[in-house]
Formats: structure tokens, sequence, C-alpha cells
């Protein structure tokens, strides 16, 4: 049973790797923030357009191995039409998940949910939690900058 799982997270995190629907760049973003991984030498970029408080259209960029590649594009799918704190919840749901908690049932983690099979590889938390880091800086800079 647990092997069946974990062939199909494996299959959905290959799918997210190869065919992203979300990869690219995105003129007219609000939202750009970018990190790294150096452990593993992943790169992620995240573009968000907002209207208002509700997340539009998400796009990422960037170069790695499989696991923080399918997670920035998991995670872009699972942004896109979210208000910005659905947006933090959903990310705080996935730190929880990360140290071994079960999501909050009210937080719908999507494809992102193949994550669960990742936490057994703690090298491999660190490429799957890039994508994350990445979008709450950005969101937190956007916040700080309307606020000025
Ligand atoms: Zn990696």
């Amino acid at each position: 049973m647990v092997e069946q799982l974990d062939e199909l997270y494996r299959e959905v995190i290959l799918d997210h790797f190869k065919n992203s629907s979300h990869h690219g760049a995105l003129p007219g973003a609000q939202v750009n923030a970018d990190g790294t991984n150096p452990l593993c030498g992943d790169e992620v970029a995240f573009h968000l357009k907002l209207d208002g408080d509700r997340i539009g259209q998400v796009r990422f960029e960037g170069k790695g191995c499989a696991i923080s590649q399918a997670t920035s594009s998991m995670l872009a799918q699972q942004l896109e039409g979210k208000t910005l704190p659905q947006a933090r919840a959903l990310i705080e749901a996935l730190k929880g998940v990360m140290q071994g908690q079960d999501p909050d049932p009210d937080v719908d983690l999507g494809d992102l949910e193949a994550l669960s099979g990742v936490r057994k590889f703690p090298v491999r938390v660190k490429c799957a939690a890039l994508s994350w880091n990445v979008v709450e800086s950005g969101l937190k800079e956007h916040v700080q900058q309307k606020h000025v």
C-alpha cells in the first residue's frame, strides 16, 4: 500500500516536472521573488499577478532537481485564485506537512499532497521548501511596500 502511494506520488511529481503549465515569465507581475537552495543547486523565481487581495496568475522559472521544479509547478497551480490569507494558510500547512503534521482539513493541498512522501528524505525537504519560501518572502515584501 505504501509502495503504491509512493508510486503515485512519484508520477505526480514527474508529471509536473516534465510538463508544467505554469512555467515561464509573467510580464506585469506585482510580486517577483527568487531564491536558491545551494545544497542541491536549485533555483526558483516566482511571479504573481495580484487582483486586489486575490492572486490571479502565477508563473515560475527556474532550474534544478525534479522535486524543486515540480513543487514550484504544483504550488503555482494551487496559489492561483487564492486570497492572500488563503495563500499564507497554504504555505503554513505545507511547512507543517514537512514536519510530519497532518494538514489542516480546511486547506486544500491539491497535487501538493504528493509531497508528504518527500518528508522521508530530509535533504529533499529543502528542495520542496524552496518554492514556498520564495513565495512567502515575495508576499511579505509586497505587503511591506504597500504600507510604506
Ligand atoms: Zn533539489
